[in-house]
Order: structure tokens, then C-alpha cells, then sequence
């Protein structure tokens, strides 16, 4: 089913939704259930898989030189989407990103989701990898997740790259994007930002996800901007708890986002591992809390392979 059936079947209901990661290459189907099984009891409706792009690593060959060689470290989006429907019988969101994939590409990967009875895609464009300055799409690939949306909205007209194909079969996909309450950090201010939000509803796009926050304000300052902009999809709101000393630095630093004073203050004092990611559980709880009151969608957490602190959260909430 897709995800805005499941929000306009929930009516005002707040449902409750995740994000899992593909294990790192090498790993095991089983690690994704360890982290799925406990979590599964909140009767989640879908669950997200994120995608990962090859990065460039330069590793030294026998000879002494040094070789530029593409690795992925966690492969597996589409396979753990289909395991995922197969065992829970939920609705799996793998992510899709512009980077890494032409448009044949895009278009092979969609037609295999569809033939899984995939039904969701978070369309995204992707960041830029190690020891690139900025974002570089695939040679024939898109620039931005705005053209991903277009080509996924063809699809779902029977449209596709090779213009010979008469009467296409209409794929069915619900077209999940990304938002960002403090901005994207590329852009130079929320309108701009905004702009492309909307030209990417106005191209197809049925949801907006957001980049995890620390103060509702953030959000709901969000929503009403968007709303202003006349950018009318469901918004939900993306969660993660920040539990350990060193997320303090890493998490504005990755996602450019600010963490509120209160919060940093209230970590700093806490003096054991337990008691920051008891701090980091109560105030994720807060969070969920004071946003089912103002009657969200859906909370999405990223569960970033720590399902025992995110039941801590959702048990508190439901
Ligand atoms: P875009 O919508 O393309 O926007 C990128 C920037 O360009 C923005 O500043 C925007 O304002 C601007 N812009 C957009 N369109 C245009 C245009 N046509 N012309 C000029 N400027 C434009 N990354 C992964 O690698 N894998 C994942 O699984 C993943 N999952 C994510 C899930 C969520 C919920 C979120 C919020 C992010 C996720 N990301 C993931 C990170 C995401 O790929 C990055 O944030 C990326 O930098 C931007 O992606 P986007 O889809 O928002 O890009």
C-alpha cells in the first residue's frame, strides 16, 4: 500500500514509522532483523531503507602506487526491502538517489522495485562523496532529486527513456521526499530551499520526510512555511535520539543542524554513558510526545541500528 494511504487511513491518527540502514558489506539478512524484530510489536505500516553511493577510497597496490578504487559499504537496499515484506508483511521505502545512477539506471532499478511490488520511493539526490568539493551526478545521471521525481512521475504515466515503448506499463509508485527545517545547507536561505521543495510536490511528490531536528519549533515553523509556500503533502517529522558525548560535534557537522542549548547543557553535566543517553531518550520522548499532541502524521525515527533506545522512546509515546 502506499504511505499517503496509510496517512489518510490513519485519519488523525499519529502512526509510527523507521529507518534502517543496510548492513555494512559482508553482514547478514539476520542483522537487520535484530534490529526490526523488537520494533516490529508498534506495528509499524512501512519501514525506510537508506541508500548508500560507492565512495572512492586510494588504496596501495603491491607495486606501491596507490589506486583509486570505488567501494560500497552497504549494499543491499532492494534485496533487504523485499526480505523486509516477506517476513513482516509491511510496506518497505527503499531510498533512491540521483548519485551513482544514469537514467537507465534509474529507470532498470524502478521497474525491479515495481516487478517486487515495491510500491514507495524516497527520491533523493545524495551528498557528495569523499574528496569531492560538491555533489556530482552519474555522466547521464540526474542533478537534482527534482529530475528523479519527474522520471519516476513518467514512469507512473507509462513513459519511459526509450520513446519506442507505446502503451508503457504504468507503474504505481508514492513518491516520498526529503525537507529540511533548518534548510538544506547548500541552499543560501529557506525560500530558495523552498521553491525547489515545491517545484519537486508540483513534479509528483506525495510526502515530505524531514531531516531530524532537536526543536519542534524548527518544525513547526516548517510546516508553516511550507504550507505559505503552498506546499500542501504530509510532513512528517524525521526523530533520532542523540545518545553518546561525541554527537554533540557529529551530528551538526553531518546533517547541519543545531542542537538546542537546554540539551547540550543537560548532556554536559551528565557524567556517565548511561545518563547522556538517558538525557538524549527523554528528550526524543519529549519530542514525540508534544508532536502526536499536535497530531503528525507519522514519527519517523532513524533507528541508526539501535533498536533497544528507540523502544525505550516509542514505549513512553504509544
Ligand atoms: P535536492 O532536492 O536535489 O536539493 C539539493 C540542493 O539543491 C538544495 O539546497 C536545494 O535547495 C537545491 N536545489 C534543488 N533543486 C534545484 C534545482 N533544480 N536547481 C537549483 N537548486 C536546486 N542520502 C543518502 O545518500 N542516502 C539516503 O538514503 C538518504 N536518506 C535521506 C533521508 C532523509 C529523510 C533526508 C532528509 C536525507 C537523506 N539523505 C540520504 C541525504 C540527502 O541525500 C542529502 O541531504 C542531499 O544533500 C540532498 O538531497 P535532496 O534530495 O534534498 O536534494
Amino acid at each position: 500500500m502506499k504511505v499517503t494511504e496509510y496517512f489518510g487511513k490513519a485519519q488523525d491518527n499519529t502512526l509510527i514509522s523507521f529507518e534502517i540502514l543496510p548492513p555494512l558489506k559482508g553482514g547478514r539478512m539476520q542483522d537487520i532483523f535484530k534490529i526490526l524484530d523488537p520494533l516490529m510489536e508498534f506495528k509499524p505500516p512501512f519501514v525506510d531503507v537508506t541508500y548508500h553511493r560507492e565512495e572512492f577510497l586510494y588504496k596501495q597496490n603491491p607495486a606501491g602506487f596507490y589506486e583509486k578504487v570505488a567501494i560500497r559499504k552497504r549494499p543491499g537496499t532492494v534485496g533487504i526491502c523485499a526480505a523486509i515484506m516477506n517476513r513482516y508483511g509491511v510496506d518497505a521505502v527503499p531510498h533512491l538517489l540521483c548519485g551513482g545512477f544514469t537514467r537507465e539506471q534509474t529507470e532498470d532499478a524502478l521497474i525491479d522495485l515495481n516487478f517486487l511490488n515495491v510500491q514507495n520511493v524516497l527520491a533523493l539526490r545524495g551528498d557528495a562523496r569523499q574528496f569531492e568539493s560538491k555533489f556530482e551526478p552519474e555522466a547521464g545521471g540526474h542533478h537534482y532529486a527534482l529530475d528523479l521525481v519527474k522520471q519516476i512521475k513518467d514512469m507512473n504515466e507509462g513513459k519511459y527513456l526509450d520513446s519506442n515503448i507505446e502503451n508503457g506499463l504504468q507503474t504505481e509508485f508514492c513518491i516520498g521526499i526529503a525537507g529540511y527545517p533548518e534548510k538544506h545547507f547548500e541552499a543560501p536561505n529557506m525560500e530558495f530551499d523552498l521553491t525547489w521543495t515545491k517545484a519537486k510536490v508540483d513534479a509528483g511528490a506525495d510526502y515530505i520526510v524531514t531531516q531530524m531536528f532537536f526543536d519542534n519549533k524548527n518544525y513547526f515553523a516548517y510546516v508553516d512555511a511550507c504550507r505559505k509556500a503552498g506546499i500542501n503533502v504530509p510532513i512528517v517529522p524525521g526523530l533520532k535520539p542523540i545518545t553518546k558525548q561525541y554527537q554533540l560535534n557529529s551530528i551538526p557537522r553531518h546533517f547541519f543542524i543545531n542542537l538546542p542549548e537546554a540539551l547540550v547543557k543537560e548532556f554536559s553535566k551528565a557524567i556517565t554513558p548511561e545518563a547522556r543517553a538517558q538525557i538524549g531518550v527523554e528528550w526524543c520522548t519529549e519530542q514525540s510526545k508534544e508532536l502526536k499532541a499536535a497530531g503528525v502524521p507519522c514519527l519517523h525515527y532513524y533507528t541508526m541500528g539501535d533498536s533497544a533506545i528507540i523502544r525505550k522512546i516509542v514505549e513512553s509515546v504509544y
